[in-house]
C-alpha cells in the first residue's frame, strides 16, 4: 500500500472546476460562497461557476455591500452573514418527538442523516471559529455526527476587509491548521494548494497539479504577509479577561445601552456564540408533540430567566454579559478567547456598534485606573 504524505508541499491546482466536481463526485454536498440577492452568502453549489467570481464586498460598523470587481478571483470577498456554523450548529432542529399509544408515550429521537459536506472557502478566522465550536460542541452526538462528516478547503485570506481583526485576536490570515486542503488565490487566478490531512492528501493527488515555481510559492507566502499588516481594526493589547472583570462598573456600559437596540444580531451572526433554548410543542389533540432546539442569545431577555424572574433585565448588563462572556470569561472556561476577529458582529450590528472600539474604551479606563 502506497502511503500518502500528509502534506508533500505546495502545488499549483488546476482549477476550481476540477475540485468541486471531485468533491460532488465522492459523494459531498458542496457548500460554498455564492451570490444571493445582494451578499455572498453560504450555500450549497453544483458547480465552481457559482462561486462569487468577479465580486467583492464592501463592509463598515452597520454596512455590508457586495461589489462588481474588475476581475476573475472567487475569494475576494470577507466574511459572509452567515457562518459555517449554520451547518454545523444549525439555527433550528428538532430534537425528538413523542406520539401516545397504548402504552403511554413513545418517543422518537430524531435521528435524520444528513449528508457529508464539503466546506469550500473556509477562512482562516472561521478555521477557528469552528475549533471553538468543537471544543465547546463536540460531546453532542448530533454535532459530532455532521463534524465527522466535513472535508474542508480552506482559503488563506490575501484582502481583509475594513471590519477584520483576525491578528489581534489572536490568529492571523493564514490557515494554520484544522483542514483538508488550503488554498491560496494568486490575483491572475492561479491556486496554491495544501493538504493538511491524508485525506486532503488523497483529494489533491487525483486532481491535476503541478509543481509551482518557487517564486510563485513565496508571492503566495507574501500576499498572506501582507495581508496580516493590513487588517481594518484590532482589539486592544493586553489581558482583556483582566481588563473586563475590573470594569463592570464602569459608566461606559450605560453609554453602549444608549446605542444598543439588544436585538442579538451581533450573537447570531457570529461564528462562535453556540447557546440555544428548547421549545416544546403538542398538536390540539395532545397525541403528538415535538421538542425543538434553537438559537438563543444573551440579548434576550428571556435568556437569563430563572426561576420565574430575569437576572439581567437592563441593556448594559446584557451587553456587558456578551463582551464579557465573549473576551473574558471565556477563558475560563475554554481556555482561549471567544472571540475569532471576523468582524461579521462589526458588520451585522444595525447601529455599528463596534466590538473593538468599545474594548478600547474599556482598556482605556482601565489603564487610566490600574
Ligand atoms: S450590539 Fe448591535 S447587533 Fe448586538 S444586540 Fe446591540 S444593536 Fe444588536
Ligand atoms: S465577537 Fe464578533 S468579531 Fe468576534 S468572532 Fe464573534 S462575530 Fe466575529
Amino acid at each position: 500500500m502506497t502511503t500518502i504524505p500528509v502534506n508533500p508541499g505546495p502545488v499549483l491546482l488546476a482549477d476550481l472546476t476540477e475540485l468541486v466536481a471531485t468533491l460532488r463526485g465522492d459523494g459531498y454536498s458542496v457548500i460554498a460562497p455564492t451570490v444571493r440577492g445582494d451578499a455572498v452568502v453560504l450555500a450549497e453549489i453544483d458547480t465552481a461557476a457559482q462561486l462569487p467570481y468577479g465580486f467583492g464586498t464592501e463592509v463598515e460598523p452597520g454596512g455590508y455591500r457586495v461589489t462588481p470587481v474588475d476581475d476573475r478571483l472567487a475569494f475576494t470577498h470577507v466574511a459572509s452573514p452567515q457562518s459555517w456554523k449554520a451547518y454545523l450548529h444549525p439555527s433550528r432542529e428538532r430534537l425528538w418527538s413523542a406520539d401516545r399509544d397504548a402504552e403511554g408515550f413513545t418517543i422518537t429521537p430524531d435521528e435524520s442523516v444528513e449528508p457529508p459536506r464539503a466546506f469550500v472557502g473556509v477562512r482562516p478566522c472561521d478555521l477557528r471559529a469552528i475549533g471553538v465550536l468543537d471544543r465547546v460542541l463536540e460531546g453532542g452526538e448530533r454535532y459530532r455526527r455532521r463534524r465527522d462528516n466535513v472535508f474542508i478547503v480552506a482559503v488563506n485570506c490575501t484582502e481583509p476587509g475594513s471590519t477584520c481583526f483576525c491578528v489581534s485576536a489572536g490568529g492571523g490570515p493564514r490557515a494554520e491548521s484544522g483542514f483538508d486542503l488550503a488554498l491560496t488565490e494568486l490575483p491572475d487566478g492561479r491556486l496554491v494548494a495544501e493538504t493538511g490531512t491524508p485525506a486532503g492528501a488523497e483529494l489533491l493527488r487525483r486532481l491535476r497539479t503541478q509543481a509551482p515555481a518557487a517564486d510563485t510559492v513565496d508571492q503566495a507566502d507574501r500576499l498572506v504577509e501582507s495581508a496580516a499588516t493590513r487588517m481594518g481594526r484590532a482589539l486592544p493589547e493586553g489581558n482583556l479577561r483582566d481588563v473586563l472583570a475590573a470594569t463592570r462598573e464602569s459608566a461606559h456600559w450605560d453609554d453602549v445601552a444608549s446605542r444598543c437596540l439588544t436585538c442579538g444580531n451581533c450573537t447570531m451572526a457570529c461564528p462562535t456564540c453556540f447557546c440555544t433554548t428548547v421549545t416544546d410543542s403538542t398538536d390540539l389533540t395532545g397525541d403528538h408533540a415535538e421538542r425543538w432546539q434553537q438559537w438563543d442569545s444573551c440579548f434576550d431577555i428571556d435568556f437569563a430567566r430563572i426561576h420565574g424572574d430575569e437576572v439581567r433585565t437592563s441593556a448594559p448588563a446584557r451587553y456587558r454579559q456578551w463582551i464579557s462572556h465573549k473576551l473574558g470569561t471565556w477563558h475560563d472556561q475554554f481556555g482561549e478567547s471567544g472571540c475569532v476577529g471576523c468582524g461579521r458582529c462589526v458588520a451585522w450590528c444595525p447601529v455599528g456598534i463596534d466590538i473593538t472600539a468599545e474594548a478600547a474604551k474599556l482598556a482605556d479606563e482601565y489603564t487610566q485606573e490600574h
